[in-house]
């Protein structure tokens, strides 16, 4: 048995923007407007023969959802982003928490962004691929003591029309 939850019909949204490093149209600063699918394998189970209740997960990736929205996505793990004032060996948000604003150079442009207008994503990259793979391993950690899920995908679509799923087998 299988559960979907549809993004944009359940709300799971955020507006963001992004950078692809080095890349040719995407190398400048752009923004998305995502939804993210869900699907949830597992044996159906407890009291009301629920794979896994629709609340609980609407409620976990609608918070994941909210933390990104209108901000900047950096992931401090891209190899083409020079962190300004970063150990690049020892990379860690809670180092980044340190300084006001977030200083990085790709190739020959340099940028300075509020600390409040991004949030630091453990990373290499932002794109959609990078993302799913983000939403699956939160959702993972939070659904851990469901024991009757067999595996977590998730789509994040970047527009209608264009999006990566990534699923994790449990
Ligand atoms: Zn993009």
């Amino acid at each position: 048995m299988k559960i979907l939850i549809n993004g944009i019909n359940a709300g799971l949204r955020f507006s963001a923007a992004h950078i692809i490093p080095a890349h040719e149209t995407c190398g400048c600063i752009h923004g998305h407007s995502y939804f993210v699918d869900i699907e949830i394998k597992g044996e159906k189970e407890g009291e009301y023969n629920f794979v896994v209740d629709f609340k609980i997960i609407k409620s976990i990736v609608k918070e994941l959802c909210y933390s990104l929205d209108h901000r900047l996505l950096i992931p401090i793990y891209n190899d083409k982003m020079d962190f300004k004032g970063m150990d690049k060996d020892d990379l860690s948000i809670e180092s980044f928490l340190k300084h006001d604003s977030i200083q990085f150079k790709i190739e020959d442009k340099v940028y300075t962004i509020p600390k409040d207008d991004c949030v630091l994503l453990p990373l290499k990259y932002s794109s959609a691929e990078s993302l799913s793979e983000y939403f699956v391993e939160k959702l993972y950690d939070a659904l851990k003591n469901h024991k009757n899920i067999k595996s977590i995908s998730a789509c994040v679509n970047e527009g209608i029309g264009q999006g990566a799923m990534f699923t994790k087998n449990l």
